[in-house]
């Protein structure tokens, strides 16, 4: 197994390369990976010949390598940078071995925020709605053929918006960020929808921290994009 320190550089060389800062530097990043490492349920401690074809390809492709926690399938490095996820373990609904990660600096949003608005600019590509600390945007990916989806939302927040970083959950997610204005910003998400098999559901957490200039405070928006793939012999069917 490699040491922390080199999984570290590789992990920082890995998110340069995916354009989103991931804090690396960051002690609850350092304290999770350390807890991550030795764990039963990281694919790199598991024996090839008992991950699946489909992890290994997701682990190869996907992830470029770096391990995979087959409790919740997600990559362990881009799950470790999110403040607000919890270890894979909560997902089978066991006891997470290490949980959110917010300091006193930081605050999530709730619905009760009136200040901060999402419009959604890709309409026909999904709904997007509030939900608790942030927002979630449901899309239905097209059968068959469709291999990409982007959308795009608008965040506004009246007491000022400056983007401090923006990760995501899934490595097959190209993320960007761009400033409007002082008060909000448009984010572009990218996803690949390869991995979706027909009636199946992949979910996407991302996290955009911003600092409001008027109130001096740090924020946390939860962003969940949850597509589903119709299963396409029952919609014929039903057709
Ligand atoms: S997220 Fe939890 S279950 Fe998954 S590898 Fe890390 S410690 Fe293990």
């Amino acid at each position: 197994m490699k040491k922390i320190s080199d999984r570290l550089k590789q992990v920082s060389q890995i998110f340069r390369a995916y354009s989103q800062p991931v804090p690396v530097d960051q002690p609850y990043f350092k304290e999770r990976i350390a807890i991550c490492d030795p764990c039963e349920w990281n694919s790199a401690n598991i024996a090839p010949e008992k991950l699946s074809v489909a992890d290994k390809n997701k682990i190869k492709v996907f992830f470029k390598g770096e391990p995979m926690c087959t409790a919740c399938g997600c990559c362990i490095p881009l799950k470790a940078g999110l403040r607000d996820s919890v270890c894979g373990l909560k997902s089978k609904g066991k006891k997470p071995k290490w949980d959110t990660a917010f300091d006193k600096h930081s605050k999530v949003y709730g619905l009760a925020n009136k200040s901060l608005i999402a419009n959604n600019l890709t309409p026909d590509e999904g709904v997007l709605s509030p939900m608790d600390g942030g927002f979630k945007y449901k899309v239905n990916v097209l059968p068959v053929d469709s291999k990409m989806v982007e959308l795009v939302i608008k965040i506004t927040d009246i007491h000022g918006f400056s983007l401090i970083n923006q990760i995501t959950s899934c490595g097959c997610t190209a993320a960007k960020a761009e400033a409007i204005d002082d008060k909000s910003c448009k984010l572009t998400y990218q996803i690949s929808t390869l991995k979706i098999l027909e009636g199946g559901k992949l979910d996407i957490f991302a996290n955009i921290t911003y600092g409001r200039r008027l109130r001096k405070t740090q924020e946390v928006i939860k962003i969940n994009i949850e597509l589903e793939r119709e299963d396409y012999g029952q919609r014929s069917e039903e057709l």
